[in-house]
Parts: C-alpha cells; structure tokens; sequence
C-alpha cells in the first residue's frame, strides 16, 4: 500500500490518496496508516497522471521520433500515444519497446503500413491495407487505441480524400476513432471536417498554415467546424515544430471555440531545441493564454481519458488506476515562444517532479525530493 498524505488537488482541496495494487483504493480527509507513506509539501499539487495524446515515440524513424521515457514520466507524463509513427509493417516493434518502458504507451495506427519511415506515407494508395490494419488490432488490443491519418499536401500527394475514407471505414469496422492531422491544403479543412464523425480527433488544431487553419477566409468552413463539433469530433492542440499559433489559440478562446485536450506532438528535435520543450513548457502557454489551472490540467487528463474512452485513466476516483503527477506552480516570469516564433509572456511556471505510476513513486529529471517514509 502507498499513502499519499497531504496532497493539494488543483481544486485546492487537500486530501490523502491510499493506493492498493496500482489502483487508488480511496482520496480521503482522514489519517490513514499503514503502508508507504508520501508526504507532501504544501504548495504542490498532485493530479492524476498526464496524458500525452499526440507524442512520437518510437526510436526507430529519425528524426520524428523519441524514447517514451524520456517524453513520458521523466517529463510528469505517465501515459504517452504515439500518435500514428508506425503502421501495421513496425507495430510490433512499438509492442516490443512499450513492454521495457516504465511509461504507459499507446498508439494511433498510422493507416499507411510503412507509417514515418517516409513523409508522404499516403501518397500511394497500396500502403493502406484494411488487413493488416484488421490483423494489427487484433494483436494488440491493448496498446491501439485508434487510426492516425495525416492528411495534408505533402503527405498524400495526388489521392485527395481518399485515404481519409479509407481510414473512416476501417475505423467504422473496428468502433475506433481516426485522428486526423491537418496541414497545408490540399486537401481543405472544410472537406476534411466533413469526413470525420463523433469521436474523430482533429490535431494541429491551432496551427496557422495558409490555406487550412480554421479562422481562415473560407466560405462554409466555419459551418463545418460547428457541425464537426456538435457532432462531437474533438480537437486537439498538437503544438510540434509548426502546428502551433499564439493568435489562432488566442482567437480561439475569444470565440469561444471548445478544444478537448493539450498535446505536445513531441519527438527529439522540438523537445532539445523547442519550440515544445515538454508538456510543462506546453502546458504554461495556456496559462499563459488565460486558460485557469483547473482547466489546464483537465486537457492532459480527464479530457484525454475521455477521448481515448480509457476512463480508468486520468481520473481519481476509487478504482482508477494510480497513476499520478506531482508538480509546483512557481509564479516566476517566463518567455514562451510558438510554432511561428512569437512570443508570449507568462507569469507562472508549472514545474513537475516526480510522479506514480502503476503503484510505484518515480521522481522525474529534477533535484526536488518528497520525504519518503515507511
Ligand atoms: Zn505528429
């Protein structure tokens, strides 16, 4: 048993979390013995675990790709999806790596067999096979969780729609969603929108590249992406080295436009020179946006649980599994940068430390220690 006593939730109440065999057994105000004991420092903030929903982190495709440990729990993030970085032809290998990691891993199928080992994976149509789509789920039930298809110019080449449709049936026969990663046009975002279904997943949300990003001058687009999200297709921020714009999220929270989860869409290159750094960095831009920490910590659990329908995830109630992040808020100034280059000032910094995953306390990279006692 592991006893998490004095813990701050983002809602400021204070409570204890007993643990029992990777799964939260009770949060409660009362004293509880026996077992590990945790005690946590006033002023830090204990969460369920962070979910990153668009990560690449399969090793193997240079240079879209990192270890999931060190995007995941060394970073505060204990489950990270991969978002689509295989196809059928590697998925295994995937498998393989999630069994040696401490992190959580789960994976968007790419819908092309050869998945990142090029750039333009749905350029030619033979790489899509419904059969080994089929065969990978049935394989590995466990770690899929939906169908990835990047659906702008340079990826799918003269095909259009079609790839899109080809990934929409397949997902119909499996009862899966297709997260869609959106870029320059070909093909329109408005055409794209019209695809997807309750449940789909629009990544890159916020991006600002010509021609697709959702407050462009467009006639129908912005009936499309009312209707999408009536529809309950879910947005996903998916910041990566150009997917993310200051004016298109700030625009966003103007309008009121809901978005459904945070994601870094990480791989080595945007983690060691930015602009994503990590989930933290992420994260305080929208604080730094005007979004409350409540809020911003929802899109990297609850919401994310939600739309992967993992509901024993990012969730505190009894008989969730007890994965947990614990971090500060320090109110020091910070300079956070987007996609684009601009900037943005940020007054507060969320600085994650340790975290637990299943049933096992791990301190992330940082020399800030809890008292531990048995
Ligand atoms: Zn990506």
């Amino acid at each position: 048993m592991l006893n998490i006593r004095g813990a701050t939730l983002v809602n400021g109440k204070q409570c204890n979390i007993v643990i029992k065999d990777r799964y939260i057994q009770e949060v409660t105000d009362d004293a509880v013995r026996g077992g590990d004991v945790i005690s946590v420092p006033e002023g830090v903030f204990v969460s369920p675990g962070w979910i990153d929903l668009h990560t690449h982190a399969f090793p193997k495709f240079e240079p879209y790709c990192a270890h999931p440990d060190t995007i995941g729990y060394k970073s505060g993030v204990t489950t990270v999806v991969d978002a689509g970085s295989c196809g059928a032809d590697d998925i295994a290998d995937l498998y393989e790596l999630a069994q040696d990691c401490k992190t959580n891993v789960l994976s968007f199928l790419n819908i092309s067999r050869i998945g990142l080992k090029v750039l333009n994976e749905l350029a030619d149509l033979s790489t899509i096979s419904p059969e080994k789509i089929y065969e990978s789920f049935q394989k590995y039930p466990d770690l899929l969780v939906g169908l990835k298809a990047r659906m702008s110019g340079s990826v799918i080449g003269d095909n259009g729609l079609a790839p899109l449709h080809m990934a929409r049936s397949c997902a119909t026969t499996l009862h899966k969603p297709v997260m869609v990663h959106i870029g320059s046009a070909p093909p329109k975002l408005r055409d794209i929108l019209e695809v997807l279904e309750k449940g789909d997943i629009v990544t890159h949300c916020f991006n600002e590249k010509d021609g697709n990003n959702m407050f462009m001058d467009e006639p129908m687009l912005r009936d499309a992406l009312q209707n999408a999200i009536e529809r309950g297709v879910y947005l996903d921020v998916g910041h990566g080295t150009s997917s993310f714009s200051f004016r298109t999220a700030q625009r966003a929270k103007q309008e009121n436009i809901p978005f459904q989860t945070i994601s870094t869409d990480i791989y080595e290159r945007n983690r060691v020179h930015g602009p994503v750094y990590d989930m933290a960095t992420t994260l305080n831009k929208f604080l730094a946006l005007g979004y409350s920490l409540e809020d911003v910590i929802s899109r990297v659990t609850e919401k994310p649980a939600q739309v992967l329908n993992q509901p024993q995830l990012g969730s505190l109630e009894e008989g969730s599994v007890a994965d947990l992040t614990f971090f500060k808020v320090e109110h020091t100034p910070v300079d956070l940068i987007d996609s684009l280059g601009n900037n943005l000032h940020g007054s507060v910094q969320i600085k994650p430390y340790a975290v637990v995953l299943g049933g096992e306390y791990i301190e992330c990279n940082t020399s800030y220690e809890l008292k531990k006692s048995h």
